[in-house]
């Protein structure tokens, strides 16, 4: 067991005793001894910045894969899922605010080696790691290190990422990385307003993930009154146009109360079912309804003869009728990584 690891991507101030700045991502927190960054996790010890969640997991389980949700990557496959203390932004409706904005100090968290996770994917038989319940980006140093040994052992790596990190760390953690679902908030006063961080760096992530040939999935949450305009919808599904492509899947997923947004009420059904039909007038081919019953924006739908082909329900897959990762009926190819 390591208590303390030194962090990679920081750098010492010059003429400024042991001051130092992390460079992990856009906040670029410069940290005096003794003092961590805004994500808790990283703390300058005499001059050098060490991760305090280095093998220290507060959560591993497993879950299907579609909870994360990927919908086009390994379906039906479960995923281990395993999350360290600590966030570099502070969504006021965060729905695991109870591991993701506490200090390690404050966590019931316990010690698990790289090696061990492997040995646990192993043993379950599974062959997905995710990523995942709080921020990956503020346990990089750990998440790396599992993600290297999952690679030689043929363990695909995935993560679910608010994506605020800076181009070289991501850059680097793609050599490992999979599949990645990344939370897209909204415009860059709903980063500031809400989330406490700001959209172009999280555009910049993207899009290094994308060029990298990482499979990525998209989920918007619809929070009323925050970010429900249509005008808010048509420009994230035009970004992702303009930036990435019309294969890219989009999750749009309906808000609960919680929180620190206690006083906003849930997303009315059919204000996701909308954003959904926006977005495939749009032009997208592959968008879903989330946090919601809604049949329709669960299943795949051909882009080219329309029919359906995979129909899922509750996270779960009913009917998978994929061949080789095209459709049964006129031969298309799904977008996807399907085996
Ligand atoms: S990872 Fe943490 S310490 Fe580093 S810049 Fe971001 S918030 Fe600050
Ligand atoms: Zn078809």
């Amino acid at each position: 067991m390591t208590d303390k690891k030194e962090a990679l991507y920081y750098k010492k101030l010059k003429d400024k005793k042991n001051i130092i700045q992390c460079q992990l991502c856009p906040k670029f927190c410069v940290i005096k001894p003794g003092e961590r960054g805004n994500c808790g996790v990283r703390e300058n010890v005499d001059g050098k910045l060490y991760s305090l969640v280095y093998e220290r997991p507060c959560s591993i389980g497993l879950d299907p894969i579609e909870k994360k949700p990927f919908y086009h990557f390994f379906p039906s496959q479960q995923a281990l899922s395993i999350a360290t203390p600590g966030c570099n932004l502070h969504c006021l409706y965060c729905q695991n605010w109870q591991i993701s904005q506490s200090k390690p100090e404050e966590t019931s968290s316990f010690s698990m080696q790289p090696k061990r996770v492997i040995e646990e994917a192993t043993n379950r038989e599974v062959k997905i790691i995710s990523y995942t319940y709080t921020e990956p980006t503020i346990f990089y140093e750990y998440m790396l290190d599992i993600a290297k040994l999952a690679k030689q052992k043929g363990i695909k790596n995935t993560t679910v990422t608010n994506a605020f990190i800076n181009p070289e760390p991501i850059a680097e953690l793609c050599k490992y990385l999979d599949a990645s679902n990344i939370d897209f908030k909204g415009s860059d006063s709903f980063y500031r307003k809400v989330s406490g961080g700001w959209r172009k760096p999280v555009e910049e992530a993207i899009k290094i993930m994308h060029k990298k040939g990482i499979w990525i999935e998209l989920t918007n949450l619809i929070i009323p009154g925050y970010n429900d305009s249509e005008k808010e919808i048509k420009e994230i599904v035009d970004w992702i146009k303009e930036n990435l492509n019309v294969d890219v899947p989009l999750h749009f997923s309906a808000f609960y109360p919680t929180y620190k947004m206690l006083d906003i009420k849930p997303t009315k059904p059919e204000i996701v079912i909308k954003a959904r039909k926006i977005a495939m007038d749009a032009g997208l081919n592959y968008v879903y309804t989330g946090n919601i019953n809604d049949k329709e924006g669960s299943t795949t739908f051909c882009p080219s003869c329309k029919k359906s082909v995979i129909v899922r329900e509750n996270f779960l897959v009913f009917e998978n009728k994929l061949i080789d990762g095209k459709c049964p009926y006129c031969g298309e190819k799904i977008a996807g990584v399907w085996k």
